[in-house]
């Protein structure tokens, strides 16, 4: 059996001023710096990127970005290139549902972000998950297969990449997938990873699940055998409640 390091991501969105994301790095960094059996994650707004990277420097914390362009520069008004974060950040968050239906964002293009994140040395972390109509409709399995052969094509066995299986209806809303199904929905997201670039890769892969984390839930997360940590939104911007999520997956691992 693989060791996979857990990983806990926390997706700040479009949240926090400068100041209060100094603030909030702060506290993460005196409260989250010791625990190795579990790597912790931060992925700020762009422009507070520097700053909460200089406030977690000295930590073992992450830093990632939740968003690049695809090309390295040019005129893309508003955009941020993949040359901008290299260096900067450790991980980026690529596919995002908010991304796919706010912004219009494809597979295609989701998958050319995360080619570029790799070519960057940048660990994508590719967002997966079916809306409410598409689970009621019996298609979640159709559209994660898609979703992750798609996302992945042309990316080598070698590559170091993240999957987050994020069910679009648990987003937010309080309402988490069962743990359970979170884990039936990553195993067959491990499968097409298998079928996809071979069981070596599948197996050293971290899959992690998205949608209403909190310090009540993540316990039956990380006791499933497929579930390799959390993206985490909302309970992420607080300190207390991100910090409780992380010690809640340390413990249950
Ligand atoms: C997310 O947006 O990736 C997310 C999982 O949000 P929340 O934890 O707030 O459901």
């Amino acid at each position: 059996m693989p060791t996979r390091l857990p990983l806990i991501a926390g997706n700040w969105k479009m949240n926090t001023t400068i100041e209060e994301a100094r603030n909030l790095a702060q506290a993460l960094a005196s409260s989250l710096n010791a625990a190795p059996d579990v790597e912790v994650l931060l992925c700020p707004p762009f422009i507070s990127l520097t700053t909460v990277g200089n406030e977690i420097a000295v930590t073992t914390l992450k830093l990632g970005a939740q968003n690049l362009h695809p090309d390295p520069r040019g005129a893309f008004t508003g955009e941020v290139s993949p040359t901008m974060l290299s260096g900067l950040c450790d991980y980026v968050i690529v596919g995002h549902s908010e991304r796919r239906t706010l912004f219009g964002e494809d597979d295609a293009f989701v998958n050319s972000k995360a080619i570029s994140a790799l070519a960057h040395d940048i660990t994508p972390i590719l967002c997966v998950g079916e809306t409410l109509d598409q689970r009621e409709a019996g298609t979640t399995d159709e559209v994660l297969t898609r979703q992750v052969t798609r996302g992945l094509d042309a990316v080598t066995p070698v590559a170091n990449f993240v999957v987050a299986y994020e069910p679009i209806w648990a987003i937010g809303t309080g309402k988490a997938a069962s743990a359970s199904d979170a884990d039936h929905a990553i195993a067959l997201i491990r499968r097409t990873i298998s079928e996809k670039l071979g069981a070596q890769t599948a197996d050293r892969t971290r899959i992690l699940y998205g949608g209403s984390v909190k310090s009540s839930n993540i316990g039956d997360f990380m006791s499933s055998p497929e579930i390799d940590g959390a993206l985490v939104g909302g309970a992420s911007l607080n300190a207390e409640d991100f910090t409780a999520i992380v010690s809640g997956a340390s413990q249950s691992r």
